[in-house]
C-alpha cells in the first residue's frame, strides 16, 4: 500500500484556507519589509567590513566547526569559457554571517531541486531512462509543489532531464514549476557540454531568469528572490560552490536497499524550518541539514 510523506509536522506553514493564505501573504510582505530594510544596510558597509567578516567566518569555521570544505570531485574543471571555477562573493558571504532570526509567520521560500542523486538514481548510463525513485519522492514534490515555489535544475540533457520528470510528475504538477532547466542552462562551451565537466549552480543565473523574477509575490514592488529566501537541494556540495550556505546537501541516493528510506520527510522538516526563518542562507550557515540516524515515520503521520 502507498503510504504519504509525513505532512503533519508541528513547523509545516498552513496554507490550508484562504484566511490562513491572507495571513501568510500579509505576514510575508512584513518579512519582505523586514529583508529589504536589512539588505540595505548590509550593503552600506565598506570593503574593509567584508574583507573582516570574510576573514572571521574563515577563522571560525576553522576552529569552531566541522568545515563545510568545497571540494572538487573526479569531473574536470569547467574551460575559461564556460565560467571556469567560480566562487562565492564576498557580498554574498558577509550577508550570510548575519545571526539567524526567526520570522513572526512562515513564508513561501524558492526551493530549487536537483533530480538525478537527489530525488532518483538511474542504474546505468546504457539505459538513460531507467530510474529508481528515492522513497518517497513523488509525496514529496508534490508537497514541495504545494507549500514551496520549486523549481527544477538538473546537469543532465535536456532529454534525460524531461524523462526524470515525466516520472516523477504529473503534466499538472510540471506546468506548477516555475522552470525546468538541464545541462543547456549551465552556460558551457559546446566542448564542455560534451564532456565530463563539473557544473555549477550558479544560483544569480536562477534569481535573474525573468520568469523566476515575476513569480515573487511582492515583484512589483522590486522584491525579489536571493539568498534570503532561496534554496537548492542537491547531493553535490561542489554544484553550490558560488551559494554553499543556501544548500541543502542530501545524502546521494544510489538506489541500493539499505539505504535509510527516511531522507526526504527529513528534508521536508528542514524546508518548512527554513520557512520560518529571515535568512535562509545564514540559519544553513549555522544549522546545516543533517540526517538524523533515528528519525521514524512515525505510524500516526504516515
Ligand atoms: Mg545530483
Amino acid at each position: 500500500m502507498v503510504r504519504s510523506v509525513a505532512m503533519s509536522s508541528d513547523t509545516a506553514p498552513k496554507y490550508n484556507n484562504r484566511k490562513t493564505k491572507r495571513k501568510a501573504r500579509e505576514a510575508a510582505v512584513l518579512s519582505n519589509e523586514f529583508i529589504s530594510k536589512t539588505t540595505q544596510s548590509l550593503l552600506a558597509v565598506d570593503e574593509t567590513t567584508v574583507k573582516v567578516a570574510i576573514q572571521v567566518q574563515a577563522k571560525s569555521s576553522s576552529t569552531s566547526k566541522p568545515s563545510r570544505i568545497i571540494d572538487t570531485d573526479s569531473r574536470q574543471p569547467p574551460s575559461a569559457e564556460s565560467g571556469g571555477v567560480p566562487n562565492p562573493t564576498a557580498r554574498y558571504l558577509l550577508r550570510a554571517t548575519s545571526p539567524p532570526m526567526a520570522l513572526p509567520s512562515p513564508r513561501r521560500i524558492l526551493v530549487i531541486m536537483d533530480l538525478n542523486g537527489t530525488l532518483l538514481h538511474r542504474p546505468s548510463k546504457r539505459h538513460p531512462f531507467h530510474f529508481v525513485e528515492r522513497p518517497h519522492a513523488k509525496q514529496f514534490l508534490s508537497y514541495c509543489l504545494d507549500t514551496f515555489y520549486v523549481a527544477i535544475w538538473s546537469s543532465a540533457r535536456p532529454d534525460n532531464v524531461n524523462k526524470m520528470v515525466d516520472r516523477l510528475l504529473t503534466p499538472e504538477q510540471r506546468a506548477k514549476c516555475l522552470l525546468v532547466w538541464a545541462r543547456d542552462k549551465f552556460g558551457l562551451s559546446l566542448n564542455d557540454y560534451n564532456s565530463r565537466v563539473q557544473c555549477y549552480k550558479r544560483l544569480t543565473a536562477v534569481w535573474a531568469d525573468p520568469a523566476i523574477v515575476a513569480s515573487h509575490p511582492d515583484a512589483d514592488r522590486g522584491v525579489g528572490w536571493d539568498q534570503t529566501n532561496t534554496v537548492l537541494v542537491d547531493d553535490s556540495l561542489e554544484k553550490a560552490r558560488t551559494e554553499p550556505h543556501n544548500l541543502l546537501e542530501i545524502p546521494e541516493f544510489q538506489g541500493l536497499k539499505h539505504e535509510t528510506t527516511d531522507v526526504l520527510p527529513q528534508v521536508h522538516d528542514y524546508l518548512n524550518a527554513l520557512c520560518h526563518q529571515s535568512d535562509v542562507s545564514s540559519y544553513i550557515r549555522e544549522t546545516p541539514f543533517k540526517l538524523d540516524p533515528s528519525y521514524h515515520l512515525s505510524d500516526t503521520t504516515l
